[in-house]
């Protein structure tokens, strides 16, 4: 009936955890962020704790909250919270707070005293992205916090980083960053600092460099079964992970049209010869890159029919050929297929020039996620 579906697998989800943690004597935190990359939050968080991820984590407070609202009392971490942000909830509701800066501990203190309780954080260093975590403060950073943590005021639960360019395995960066987090590390201990887990790895790393992985890897996009840099790592296949997300949509209308026909706005294409189009019902209000070129496209009745002419808001149209027996109504495959050879979020990425994140991250709400397995 739906018009169109994102189809989610959750046995693949728990299969890539399962392929991950064999691979590390660290725990898992199941990275949820953005609707859980677009898998949808709930429904992932809860089987990724199933599969053996001890923790899950979050870049917003609301995601953290969303958790906790739908009974779920793992230990969660969210880690972009901006000063402004309601830390007296996060708190009573038993979330850990990633500490990127002193503004950011005076915040977080006074929810705590105006509470009673002792906020439960994770200092976060900059070891040289140069986006999130502290880095010229991080002695001042860790000296305040080593005075709460001896007074009770605060648990200092974790000391974590992240790096740059993990999905380059074999750059010297990688290892100029574990350099300077064993370093900073040692700082904070020096002052009376004694986090229970460290933390540094994203998936590139966990599926890579196990001298990282320290106490907890934070597994996104790998569990998610997609390839955290296709060029430098391999895709999905070679990693041994399964993608979890397919995508799909009804065929609109199925039409022939003349050769030498422009197609859609801007006529940005023509047809070659004479032909038959189909109109695919999802556009770029739903997550279809409105600049996706005809190296993406959809599978239909086992064929792949690329797109042809620009994405329109709801709707895009592709070139399934004169043998086609397609008819509207049909089931489009824009990620995966039911068994054969499909299009990837990866071939979508290529074909408008970014990465797998974005693609499955930008599926919108007009979507419904349909979870299977
Ligand atoms: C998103 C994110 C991750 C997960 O990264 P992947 O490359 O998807 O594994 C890990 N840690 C932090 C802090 C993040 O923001």
């Amino acid at each position: 009936m739906a018009r169109a579906e994102a189809i989610i697998d959750l046995g693949a989800l728990e299969y890539n955890i399962k392929r991950l943690l064999s691979n590390t004597k660290a725990d898992a935190l199941a990275v949820v962020k953005a609707d859980a990359y677009g898998h949808g939050l709930v429904p992932v968080a809860e089987r990724a704790l199933k599969a053996g991820a001890k923790w899950l984590g979050t870049a917003l407070l609301e995601e953290a909250v969303a958790l906790r609202d739908a009974g779920i009392t793992a230990p969660t971490i969210a880690w972009l919270t901006p000063v402004s942000d309601d830390f007296e909830s996060a708190l009573k509701k038993k979330i850990d707070l990633a500490i990127p800066s002193l503004d950011h501990l005076d915040a977080v203190i006074k929810a705590g005293k105006s509470l009673g309780i002792s906020p439960r954080v994770h200092l976060e260093v900059d070891t040289g992205m140069s986006r999130g975590g502290a880095l010229k403060e991080w002695s001042a950073l860790i000296s305040r916090a080593g005075e709460l943590s001896k007074s009770g005021g605060l648990e200092v639960v974790g000391i974590w980083s992240h790096f740059a360019r993990a999905d380059e395995p074999n750059h010297s960066f990688n290892e100029e960053q574990l350099h300077n987090f064993r370093a900073r590390v040692s700082e904070a201990r020096e002052v009376g600092i004694s986090p229970k887990i460290l933390h540094l790895s994203n998936s590139a790393a966990a599926l890579t460099n196990e001298s990282s992985h320290f106490d907890l890897v934070r597994l996104g996009i790998a569990m998610y079964g997609l390839s955290p840099d296709v060029k430098s790592m391999g895709g999905s296949e070679s990693l041994n992970l399964k993608p979890v997300m397919k995508l799909r949509a009804r065929l609109h209308i199925v039409k022939d049209v003349p050769a030498g026909s422009q197609v859609g706005y801007g006529g940005t294409a023509t047809t070659k010869t004479d032909t038959k189009l189909a109109v695919v019902a999802m556009g770029y209000a739903d997550g279809v890159p409105r600049n996706a070129n005809s190296s993406a496209g959809v599978l239909v009745g086992n064929k792949k029919a690329p797109i042809i002419g620009r994405v329109s808001m709801d709707q895009f149209v592709v070139e399934i050929g004169n043998d086609s027996i397609a008819h509207a109504g049909d089931w489009a495959y824009l990620i995966g297929s039911e068994g054969g050879d499909g299009y990837t979020a990866d071939a979508w990425a290529e074909a408008c020039g970014t990465i797998n994140y974005e693609i499955v991250t930008r599926i919108g709400p007009r979507v419904p996620r349909v979870f299977t397995n």
